[in-house]
C-alpha cells in the first residue's frame, strides 16, 4: 500500500519546544518497519519552525510574525531533515527534502515538476520528506497548515491511505478531557463532524481538528481513506496497518 504519513509539530516537540529525538526515533523505526512490510511512503513531517525556535532561544529582540516564521523555519528545517537522515540512514533507507509552495499544486507547470519530483523519488526507492517551505510561502502562498499539504500530497502521489499524525487520538463526541467524551471509530463518507470539533488547537503547530477534519472529508472523497490518530503512542504507525480494529483512531471511510 502506498501511504502518506503527516507528522504534526506537537508530536515532534516537547512541552518545553525542543525537539524530541526519541519520539522522532521512534516513528523512524516504524516506518521502516512499514516499509519490510512492503508498504510505500511518503511522509509529511512538520515541525521546523518549532524546532528553529527551541534552537533561537537566545534571540531577545522582538520579531514580527512573518520574520520569526522565515527565521525559526530557516533554522529549524536544516535540524529536522538532518534528524531524519541520519535516522533513517541507519536502516539504509535513503530520503530526500521537498519543500513546497501552494503554487506548486495549481494548474500550471509547476504542478507537473512537483508530479515529477514525486514520482522520480518514489520509482528510486527514496523517502521524500515533505514540508512547506516556510522560508518563502508567505501570505496568500502559504497552505492552510500541513494538514492541507499531507491532503494535497496524498491525491498527488495516489496514496491509498493518509496517516495524520496528532498529540490526541482522534476526533471525540466533545471535549476529549470530558469521562463522557468518546472517540468516533469511523467515519462514514460525507458525513459532517461539525458539531463535534472543539475549537482548541494545540500550541506548536498551525492545525487543529478542524481542519484535520475537513481535509480528511476532502481527502476521502477522492477515494483516501484517512485515519487520525496519536502519533505520541508506542508502536502506533505499526498497530495501525495491522491491528487497526484494537488501535484508537478516527478512520474516514471512502
Ligand atoms: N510547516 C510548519 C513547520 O514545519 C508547520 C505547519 C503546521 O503546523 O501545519 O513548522
Amino acid at each position: 500500500m502506498r501511504l502518506t504519513i503527516k507528522i504534526g509539530s506537537n508530536v515532534l516537540t516537547r512541552k518545553d519546544g525542543s525537539l524530541d529525538v526519541t519520539r522522532m526515533s521512534a516513528l523512524v523505526d516504524q516506518i521502516a518497519c512499514l516499509r519490510n512490510e512492503g508498504h510505500e511512503v511518503i511522509l509529511v513531517s512538520s515541525g521546523a519552525v518549532a524546532s528553529g525556535r527551541s534552537e533561537l532561544k537566545h534571540i531577545q529582540h522582538d520579531l514580527d510574525s512573518v520574520d520569526q516564521r522565515q527565521l525559526f523555519s530557516a533554522v529549524g528545517q536544516a535540524k529536522l531533515i538532518n534528524r531524519y537522515f541520519e535516522l533513517f540512514r541507519e536502516y539504509g533507507i535513503a530520503v530526500g527534502q521537498v519543500l513546497t509552495t501552494k503554487e506548486n499544486f495549481s494548474d500550471t507547470d509547476h504542478r507537473k515538476n512537483q508530479e515529477n519530483c514525486m514520482r522520480v523519488m518514489l520509482e528510486n526507492n527514496v523517502l521524500p520528506i515533505v514540508n512547506e517551505n516556510d522560508t518563502v510561502s508567505v501570505t496568500e502562498l502559504m497552505f492552510t497548515d500541513n494538514d492541507e499539504l499531507s491532503g494535497l500530497i496524498a491525491k498527488m502521489t495516489q496514496s491509498q491511505m493518509l496517516i495524520i499524525l496528532s498529540n490526541i487520538d482522534g476526533i471525540f463526541t466533545g471535549d476529549p478531557a470530558e469521562p463522557t467524551s468518546r472517540l468516533i471509530r469511523t467515519v462514514e463518507p460525507g458525513k459532517a463532524l461539525d458539531e463535534y470539533i472543539q475549537d482548541k488547537k494545540s500550541s506548536a503547530g498551525r492545525g487543529g481538528m478542524q481542519s484535520k477534519s475537513n481535509v480528511a472529508t476532502q481527502t476521502a472523497s477522492a477515494g483516501i481513506s484517512v485515519i487520525i490518530a496519536n502519533g505520541k503512542k508506542d508502536d502506533i504507525l505499526v498497530k495501525l496497518m495491522n491491528d487497526r480494529g484494537n488501535t484508537p483512531c478516527t478512520e474516514f471511510l471512502c
